[in-house]
């Protein structure tokens, strides 16, 4: 079956979950659902890089105030923190 979630007003996504699932079951799905949504959204920021910093990979620290670089080292620091990276 499918769900909608409504990001907005007018805005909303179907989500299919499986038939048989309860209420919890479906809350679980869609937070994990919505969690993976926003882990793609860090990998892009990583895999996309600095265009003015291409050879800077996050890797470390990095003390400048380039906002993509600051931008990069953020979501590894949460991609590492949940064992994504
Ligand atoms: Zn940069």
């Amino acid at each position: 079956m499918y769900i909608k979630y409504y990001w907005n007003k007018q805005d909303y996504e179907e989500i299919e979950v499986p038939n048989s699932a309860t209420e919890d079951e479906i809350q679980t799905f869609l937070n994990q659902y919505l969690q993976n949504k926003e882990n793609i959204e860090l990998l892009k920021i990583l895999a996309n890089g600095c265009k003015i910093h291409p050879s800077y990979r996050a890797k470390r620290k990095v003390i400048t105030w380039c906002e993509t670089c600051n931008k990069m080292w953020s979501a590894r620091q949460v991609l590492t923190k949940y064992n994504i990276l």
